[in-house]
C-alpha cells in the first residue's frame, strides 16, 4: 500500500516549477428551451424541483444540528482538504485533525493509516466529525481496468458500470470513501494528455459513460455498502485547453459549451453524482474555480445539484496566479461565493487561513459559510461515516483476491480493444501455426506500461504483460521470445507522477547498447515465424501534465517497425496508448493493427485471447483518429460550410480526412445492416420517433457489432453538425444471426442549445437519419418534425 519515498533529485529535476513548489510546500508545511424559433417549451428535465427523500431530510436535520454547535474555525476545517503522501509523517496531520482543522485527506491508501487518522477525528476532535478520504480511483484501485478512453471504446456502459463497481469495492476496502472520477471532459485535441482520462470527443457517448460510471461508483444511492462517493470533473471545459497544452485557458462558445462540453456533466448530475470538481483553467476568461455562473447558475440553480463542489488541487489559491484574485483572502472569498465548498490543496489552505477574517470584514457571512459546510456534513452522514468511521483491515486482502475482479478486468480489456486493420484476415492467429513468435517493442514486457496513468495503489506483481500473456496462452509448444528493440522515455522532462511509479524507468542505454538492442530485435524477427510488435507511448506520456506537440510514435519506434517489417515475416502491431498516434505508415504497411489502449492488470491475458481468437474485438473509436497533430482539432460532428463537396481539400498539402473515422472498428466477422425504418414520416414537436434496423452477422464466427445512429437537422435557427450521434447499442450476434435494434429519438435528442435564443430549442425541420457501424454510415432515411 505504501508509496515509495520520492527521490529528491527527481523532484528537483522536474521542470514544472509550479508543481515542484507545491510538493515542496506540502513537505514543509503539511500540518497545516425548449424555445423554438417557432415554439417555446420549458425543459421539464432541467427545471423540476427535486423533493428530498426521507434520508435526505434526516441528513439535513443532523447536519443543521451539528452546524449549530460548531465554531467558525471548525466550520472552516470541514472545508479544508489536504494531500497526505506516503512520504509525509503522520504526526504532521494529527494536530490539525484533532483541532478540527481538516475535513478531508486525499491520497492516503493505507487502511491502517486511514484508521489512525480517523480515530483522532472521531475520538479526539471536539465534535467528533469523521474525515472523508478521497483518492483518484480512475480505472481500478488494486485490480486495474483499461484507461477510461479504452473503456469508452467498448461502447458498453453496462461493462463500464461493472468495472467501476469493482474499483469502488476495492477502494472502499481500504477506507477510501470518495473517488475523483468520473472525468468527463470532452477532448477533441489529441495533443492534450488528459484525453486518456475521458470518453473522447462525443457528448452523447460521453454522457452515457458518465452515467454508467456514477452508477458504478455510487451504487443506487450515496452510502451504498462497498461503494464510493463519485466526483464528476473537471467542471467545465478543461478538455478545450488551447493548443492541447495542459492547464491552458479554454475559450468555448456558448453553443459549444451547452451542446458539447456540458452534457456529460449534466448526465452525471441526473445520475445523482454527489460531488463535482471545479477545473483549473480559465473558461472564457473567468477561472472555473471562481466561476459563479458555472457553479451556481448552471450547476445548482438550473440542474438542481444538491451535493458539494471541491476545487482541483490548489485551484483556489491559484486564482491569484490567474490574476483573478488580489491575495489569498480575495481568492478564498471569490471561490466560496462562486460556489466551491471544499478547497483541495497541498498546504495553501486559503479557506482555513482567510475566511475568518473575511467574515470579520463582512465579505462573507456566517450563513454563506454554513451553506458551504452543510452539504459536506450531509454527505458524511449519508455515507454512514458517523456510524462506521473505520475500515476492517483484516478484510482488505480477501477483497483484493476476489477472482471475479480479475475476470472483470480481463473482459473489460477485451471489450475495449479496437481492431484497426486486418488485411487478409491475418488475425486471429492460429495457435498451432507458429513455432516461434517474436514479441518486439518497448512495451512488450513492461508491467507499469500495461496500466496507464493514475495507478498508484495496485500490486505491480499481479500485472500480466503481453509477453507473459502470450507465453501463458501458448504453453511450451511455441517458443515466444522478446526483444524491446528501442527505449522510450520522457528523459529530460519526466512526468510529475514518476516519483510514484512502482517500477522505475530503466537507465538510458548507451549508443552502443541502443544499436545492439535494435539489431537483436530485427534478428529475432528474422528468426521467428511472426512478429507481434507492441508499440505506443509509455503510460506517463499521456495523462495529466503529459501533453505533446506531435503525436508520432516516440523515439525510434517507427524505424524499428520499418526494420522489422522489412525482415519479411508477418507483423501484427499491438498499440498501447491513450491518444491517437501518427500511425500512417503502419496503416499502409502493416497487415494487422490492434488498439489495446493501456489494458490494465489483465493486459497480456486479454491481448493473447484477442490475437488468437478466443476473444473477438468489438470496440469502436471514441474519437476521430487524425493522421497528425496538424489536423487537430478534427471531430465527426462538425458543421458543413463553404464548398462542402471539397471537404477533403481543406488542406492543399494533404487530404483533409482522418486516418479512421469516429466510431470505427473491425471484427473477425462481418456485419450487414438493412431494413432501416423510421416509425412515422412526420412527428410533432415534443413527440418521439422510433428508428429500427436489422443487423446481421454475415460471417462464420460470433462477434459483437456496435450499431450507431446519427442524425442531422437539415435547416433551422443555427447551422447544425453534419452528423450527431444520438443512439448506440453493442449487440452480440452468433454467425448468421439477425437482430432488430430499436432506437428512440425523443425531444431531448432532437433539441439543441441555440446561441441566438440563448435556450434549448426544438425546431420544426427535416432530419436525416443514418445507421451503421461508424460515423460514415450510409444507410439513410429522413423524417420531418412539424409545429
Ligand atoms: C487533477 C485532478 C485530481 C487531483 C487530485 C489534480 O492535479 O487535475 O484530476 O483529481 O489532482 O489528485
Amino acid at each position: 500500500m505504501t508509496k515509495p519515498f520520492p527521490n529528491m533529485k527527481t523532484l528537483v529535476n522536474l521542470r514544472t516549477r509550479t508543481f515542484v513548489a507545491l510538493i515542496l510546500l506540502a513537505l514543509i508545511c503539511s500540518s497545516l428551451i425548449c424555445v423554438s424559433a417557432q415554439q417555446k417549451e420549458k425543459s421539464t428535465q432541467t427545471k423540476q424541483e427535486v423533493k428530498p427523500g426521507a434520508a435526505d431530510q434526516q441528513a439535513r436535520r443532523r447536519a443543521d444540528a451539528l452546524l449549530a454547535q460548531m465554531t467558525l474555525e471548525e466550520k472552516l476545517g470541514q472545508l479544508n482538504q489536504l494531500f497526505f503522501f506516503s512520504f509525509q509523517k503522520e504526526e504532521s496531520m494529527n494536530a490539525g485533525i484533532r483541532k478540527g482543522e481538516i475535513g478531508s485527506l486525499l491520497f492516503v491508501t493505507d487502511p491502517a493509516i486511514i484508521n489512525r487518522f480517523q480515530k483522532i477525528a472521531v475520538t479526539e476532535s471536539r465534535l467528533k466529525i469523521p474525515l472523508i478520504f478521497g483518492f483518484d480511483v480512475i480505472h481500478g484501485f488494486h485490480t486495474i481496468f483499461p484507461v477510461p478512453i479504452g473503456m469508452a471504446a467498448s461502447w458498453d456502459p453496462k461493462m463500464v458500470e461493472g468495472a467501476q463497481t469493482v474499483a469502488a469495492r476495492e477502494a472502499r476496502a481500504v477506507g477510501i470513501n470518495w473517488t475523483f472520477a468520473p472525468m468527463v471532459d470532452i477532448a477533441r485535441d489529441p495533443r492534450w494528455g488528459r484525453i486518456v482520462e475521458g470518453a473522447g470527443e462525443d457528448p452523447y457517448l460521453g454522457a452515457a459513460m458518465s452515467r454508467a460510471q456514477v452508477r458504478g461508483f455510487q451504487g443506487d444511492r450515496i452510502g451504498s455498502p462497498e461503494h464510493l462517493l463519485a466526483c464528476v470533473k473537471h467542471f467545465a471545459g478543461y478538455g478545450a485547453a488551447e493548443g492541447g497544452r495542459d492547464y491552458d485557458a479554454a475559450n468555448i462558445s456558448d453553443a459549444q459549451l451547452w451542446n458539447v462540453y456540458l452534457p456529460p456533466f449534466k448526465a452525471a448530475v441526473d445520475a445523482g453524482v454527489g460531488s463535482v470538481m471545479s477545473a483549473y483553467m480559465d473558461l472564457n476568461d473567468v477561472p472555473a474555480t471562481g466561476n459563479r455562473w458555472l457553479l451556481r447558475d448552471v450547476l445548482r440553480k438550473e440542474w438542481k445539484f444538491g451535493g458539494f463542489v471541491v476545487s482541483d488541487a490548489n485551484a483556489v489559491s491559484d486564482l491569484q496566479t490567474h490574476g483573478y484574485a488580489r491575495d489569498g483572502q480575495d481568492a478564498a472569498v471569490k471561490a466560496l461565493t462562486a460556489g466551491v465548498n471544499m478547497e483541495m490543496s497541498f498546504s495553501a489552505a486559503v479557506y482555513l487561513k482567510n475566511l475568518a477574517n473575511a467574515v470579520k470584514q463582512k465579505q462573507v457571512s456566517i450563513k454563506d459559510i454554513d451553506d458551504m459546510v452543510r452539504p459536506l456534513l450531509e454527505t458524511k452522514i449519508k455515507l454512514g461515516l458517523f456510524e462506521n468511521p473505520y475500515v476492517d483491515e483484516a478484510k482488505v486482502e480477501s477483497t483484493f483476491d476476489n477472482p471475479e475482479h480479475r475476470e472483470a478486468a480481463k473482459t473489460a480489456a477485451e471489450r475495449s480493444a479496437v481492431l484497426l486493420k486486418n488485411q487478409n484476415n491475418l488475425l486471429p492467429l492460429n495457435k498451432t501455426a507458429y513455432k516461434k513468435i517474436a514479441v518486439i517493442g518497448p512495451l512488450g514486457d513492461s508491467r507499469q506500461n500495461m496500466l496507464g496513468s493514475w495507478t498508484f495503489a495496485m500490486d505491480i506483481n499481479r500485472t500480466s504483460t503481453i509477453l507473459a500473456g502470450l507465453k501463458t496462452k501458448l504453453g511450451t509448444g511455441t517458443e515466444v521470445e522478446f526483444a524491446p528493440g528501442v527505449q522510450i522515455d520522457r528523459f529530460s522532462n519526466p512526468s510529475i507522477f514518476d516519483m510514484m511509479l512502482k517500477e522505475k524507468h530503466p537507465p538510458a542505454w548507451t549508443e552502443v547498447q541502443a544499436a545492439d538492442e535494435f539489431k537483436k530485435a530485427v534478428d529475432l524477427a528474422k528468426d521467428s515465424d511472426i512478429a507481434v510488435m507492441v508499440l505506443g507511448e509509455n503510460q506517463d506520456m499521456s495523462g495529466e501534465n503529459a501533453s505533446r506537440s506531435t503525436i508520432d510514435l516516440p523515439g525510434r519506434q517507427l524505424e524499428l517497425l520499418q526494420a522489422v517489417t522489412a525482415a519479411g515475416k508477418p507483423v501484427v502491431l499491438v498499440l498501447m496508448n491513450g491518444r491517437p498516434l501518427d500511425i500512417t505508415w503502419a496503416a499502409q504497411n502493416v497487415p494487422s493493427i490492434l488498439e489495446a489502449w493501456y489494458p490494465g492488470s489483465e493486459a497480456g491475458n486479454a491481448v493473447a485471447d484477442l490475437l488468437f481468437g478466443d476473444a473477438v474485438p468489438g470496440g469502436k473509436l471514441p474519437f476521430t483518429w487524425v493522421k497528425n497533430a496538424g489536423q487537430s482539432p478534427f471531430y465527426h460532428s462538425h458543421n458543413l460550410t463553404q464548398n462542402p463537396g471539397e471537404q477533403e481539400k481543406r488542406y492543399w498539402n494533404e487530404k483533409a480526412v482522418p486516418l479512421y473515422p469516429f466510431g470505427y472498428g473491425l471484427s473477425y466477422t462481418s456485419f450487414a445492416f438493412s431494413n432501416l425504418k423510421v416509425s412515422q414520416p412526420e412527428i410533432k414537436i415534443g413527440e418521439t420517433v422510433e428508428v429500427t434496423v436489422d443487423v446481421k452477422n454475415t460471417g462464420t464466427r460470433a462477434g459483437d457489432e456496435v450499431v450507431q445512429l446519427y442524425i442531422h437537422q437539415q435547416a433551422g435557427g443555427a447551422s447544425r453538425p453534419i452528423r450527431e450521434l444520438k443512439g448506440f447499442e453493442r449487440v452480440a450476434l452468433a454467425a448468421g444471426e439477425i437482430k432488430t435494434v430499436r432506437f428512440k429519438l425523443r425531444p431531448n435528442e432532437l433539441r439543441y442549445w441555440n446561441a441566438a435564443a440563448r435556450d434549448w430549442v426544438q425546431e420544426a425541420e427535416t432530419f436525416d437519419v443514418w445507421v451503421g457501424n461508424d460515423s460514415s454510415a450510409s444507410l439513410h432515411s429522413t423524417f420531418r418534425v412539424t409545429p
